[in-house]
Formats: structure tokens, C-alpha cells, sequence
């Protein structure tokens, strides 16, 4: 089948599987460039391991350290004349590379949040690695449910109190207008927790402790956002941002809850980047554009790979996580330094349609939503048949 993007608002509904692979092999060749990283970890659960953040972690961890991974994921497969979703033809390619590579690498499909899929989890571990020293949490989902009560928990991105006004980018055209975000009503914050929150983290950690396979001096790490005060209102004080401030209440109880083993939870806070999760969110692919056109002139632009290996190379397996006042990792850094938030700041004034290309990154923007679908790479014929059904080994 010949696979073309099909945009649909910010999901594109089609992926392509050597696109795919080729991002994959590239994120494979930056970690390896880096060199070993020195006592890095061994046994890795990745717990939202097929795009964006999970997916580059997953890939620092083998590649970076030569970690056995085992990856847990919800994607969709190739069926007739529909292609897979992308974090399905990622995960296929990484397990070939991995095993190309003499590395251990199992994905488990299913939903992360239910009971069965903690389970097979745990089985697994059980069975092939005795037990894990790292388990990454990164998940990003619109809805859970629940695995005791059957409830359906729904996520919206509002702000909280007031309705909220600022400047938005249609990513498909390439219009800045202005938007206005109604606040949260109801039990809307209550449900973004559910969802976004660290309940199930805490549960999936319960789990792994109580079936005792987790490594002495393990450590855990879901990620998170701050950015700067003009997306405050949609993101750090909004629905999202209480879902995130119930991380790091879990992130403290989980500290406790590891102690007898030595090992430590971490909330990591990291860099926004174009992925399906964030593409999703009002104003935000606005900032990341003037973001990414600031941080690249200042030759300081991380993609999520750049960012998951600096991770784990200069924080978690160093020796100095640096952690700020809250306790929190930031590999934000970067983005957050004064200088490049006073640019970003000063653009964010002035941006409108006409001026976009100038001050923003648009270009950088569009390709980089693209390439998260395999489109877009170097070296891969696009207009050449291409074998859609694939599988994940490890899944066949
Ligand atoms: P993403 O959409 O690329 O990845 C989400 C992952 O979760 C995928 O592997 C998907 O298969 C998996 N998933 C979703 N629902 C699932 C379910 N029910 N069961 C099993 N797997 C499921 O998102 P991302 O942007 O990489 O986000 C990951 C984390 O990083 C989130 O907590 C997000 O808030 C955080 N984060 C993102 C950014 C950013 O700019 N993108 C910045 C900072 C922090």
C-alpha cells in the first residue's frame, strides 16, 4: 500500500512503518553517539513505551545502557486498508533493533490501567527478568477506567476559575487567531486527576512491590510539565496542571512506600515538544513554535530522545539529579532559562499570521508533527508500496 499523512484537526490518521522505523533508527543513532552510560540501568519497565517521551526513554535505556525493556503500550495494528497507529509500526521496528542489538525487548498491548494488564506485567518480569531496577511512567490518555469501580474517568484541558484568552495557532493552516477556553465545571478537575493524576502510578507501584519485583535501590519516574506563566492558565494552573500536582503528591508517598528497598520516585519535569499528547493542547503549539525557532538559533533544541538521554546520562545516573526546591528533576532547563523566555515572551506580543514564519518555527513545527506518523524522513521512499500488516515480534 502507498501511505500518504491524513490530517484530521491534530491526529494525523494514517502512519507510515518504514517512516516509522527510520525515526526510531535515528533516536537509536543519537543515544549510541553519546557513548555508554556508566552504571546505567539494567531491567526497565517503560509504562507508556511506543511514542513520544515513553518511546525515547525506552530507547535511552536499551541503547544508552543496554537495559532489557520491557514496554507497555495501547496501539492498534494494521488491518486491510488502514494502516496502524505509529506508536505500533515504533515498537515493531525498536524490537527488531533490539534484538539486532543482542537486547532483551517484550511489549505487552493492552490497557495500562486495568488490573489484567499489571498482571501479565508482572508475569513477565517474573518470568524473564526476576525483577526491574527502573520503571518509567508515561502515559497520556483522554479517559481511564477505572479497574475497581468500572467508572470511565474523562481528561479535559481547561483552565480553572475563569475562562481564558489568548493567542492560538490553527497548526493545519497556519492562522494565529485568538481563542477563548471556558473553565473547568462540574467534576472536571476531579476527573483529569483520575486520569492524568498519580493514582494509577501509585497502584501500578503497589503492585510491583507487593509481587516483589522491583531491584534494590530501584527508582521510578513519570513525567511533567511547568512552562512559562503565558500557558499557566490552560497548563500549570489548569485541569492538567492539578493532575500533575497530584503526581508529585504520589511522587512523595511512593518515596516512603520505597524506602525499605533504597529506591527513590522522581518527577521528571521535561521540555515541551511536539507529540500526539501535546499537539492536543490550546495554545501551547503556538509557544512550541517560537520555542523551537529560539532554542534552535541558540543551538539548545532537544527533541524527546536529547532530552530522555540527558535523563538518564546526567540525572538519574549520575550520582546528581539535581533536583529543585520541590524535589522535582528539570530537564527543562534549557528551555527555561531567562534568555530564551524573554525572546519567546517578546515574539508571543508581537506573533500574528503574517509575521509567523519569521518569529515562530511553523516549518519546524508541521514536520515534526509528521515525522511522530513516519512521514517526512530522509531515505524513505514515499511513493513505493510498503507492507502495512507488521507485527511486533514479541506480540506475534
Ligand atoms: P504520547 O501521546 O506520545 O505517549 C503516550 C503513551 O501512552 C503511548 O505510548 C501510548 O500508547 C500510551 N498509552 C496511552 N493510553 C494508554 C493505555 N490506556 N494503556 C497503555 N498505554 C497507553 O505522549 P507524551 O507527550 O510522550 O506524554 C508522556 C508524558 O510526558 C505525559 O505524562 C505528558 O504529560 C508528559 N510530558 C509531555 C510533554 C510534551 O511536551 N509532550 C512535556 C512534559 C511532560
Amino acid at each position: 500500500m502507498i501511505v500518504a499523512p491524513k490530517i484530521r484537526g491534530f491526529i494525523c490518521t494514517t502512519a507510515h512503518p518504514e517512516g516509522c522505523a527510520q525515526h526510531v533508527a535515528q533516536q537509536i543513532a543519537v543515544v549510541k553517539n553519546r557513548g555508554l552510560i556508566e552504571n546505567g540501568p539494567k531491567k526497565v519497565l517503560v509504562i507508556g513505551s511506543s511514542t513520544g517521551y515513553g518511546l525515547s526513554s525506552r530507547i535511552a535505556a536499551a541503547f544508552g545502557s543496554n537495559a532489557a525493556t520491557l514496554g507497555i503500550f495501547f496501539e492498534r495494528p494494521g488491518e486491510g486498508d488502514r494502516t496502524a497507529t505509529a506508536g505500533w509500526y515504533n515498537s515493531a521496528a525498536f524490537e527488531k533493533e533490539a534484538a539486532a542489538a543482542g537486547l532483551y525487548a517484550k511489549s505487552i498491548n493492552g490497557d495500562a490501567f486495568s488490573d489484567e494488564v499489571k498482571k501479565e506485567t508482572i508475569a513477565a518480569i517474573k518470568a524473564d527478568l526476576g525483577k526491574v531496577d527502573l520503571v518509567i511512567y508515561s502515559l497520556a490518555s483522554p479517559r481511564r477506567t477505572d479497574p475497581k469501580t468500572g467508572e470511565v474517568y474523562k481528561s479535559v484541558l481547561k483552565p480553572v476559575g475563569e475562562s481564558y484568552t489568548n493567542k492560538n495557532l490553527n497548526t493545519t493552516t497556519g492562522v494565529v487567531n485568538e481563542i477563548t477556553i471556558e473553565p473547568a465545571e462540574g467534576d472536571d478537575v476531579d476527573q483529569t486527576i483520575a486520569v492524568m493524576g498519580g493514582q494509577d502510578w501509585d497502584l501500578w507501584m503497589d503492585e510491583l512491590i507487593a509481587a516483589d519485583v522491583l531491584s534494590e535501590g530501584v527508582q521510578t519516574v513519570a513525567y511533567s510539565y511547568i512552562g512559562p506563566e503565558v500557558t499557566w492558565p490552560i497548563y500549570k494552573n489548569g485541569t492538567i496542571g492539578r493532575a500533575k500536582e497530584d503526581l508529585e503528591r504520589v511522587q512523595k508517598a511512593l518515596d516512603t512506600k520505597l524506602a525499605p528497598l533504597k529506591g527513590k520516585a522522581w518527577v521528571s519535569v521535561n521540555k515541551a515538544l511536539v507529540t500526539q499528547a501535546s499537539s492536543a493542547i490550546p495554545v501551547v503549539p503556538l509557544y512550541i513554535s517560537l520555542l523551537y525557532k529560539a532554542m534552535k538559533a541558540a543551538g539548545s533544541h532537544e527533541d524527546t530522545i536529547e532530552q530522555m538521554d540527558r535523563l538518564l546520562r546526567d540525572r538519574l545516573y549520575n550520582g546528581n539529579p539535581q533536583p529543585d526546591e520541590a524535589g522535582r528533576i528539570r530537564v527543562d532547563d534549557w528551555e527555561m532559562t531567562p534568555e530564551i523566555q524573554a525572546i519567546v515572551g517578546k515574539r508571543w506580543d508581537e506573533v500574528n499570521t503574517e509575521n509567523l514564519a519569521e518569529l515562530g518555527d511553523f516549518e519546524g513545527y508541521q514536520s515534526s508533527f509528521l515525522r511522530l506518523f513516519g512521514f517526512g524522513l530522509e531515505g524513505v521512499d514515499y511513493s513505493k508500496d510498503t507492507d502495512t500488516s507488521i507485527g511486533v515480534p514479541s506480540l506475534k
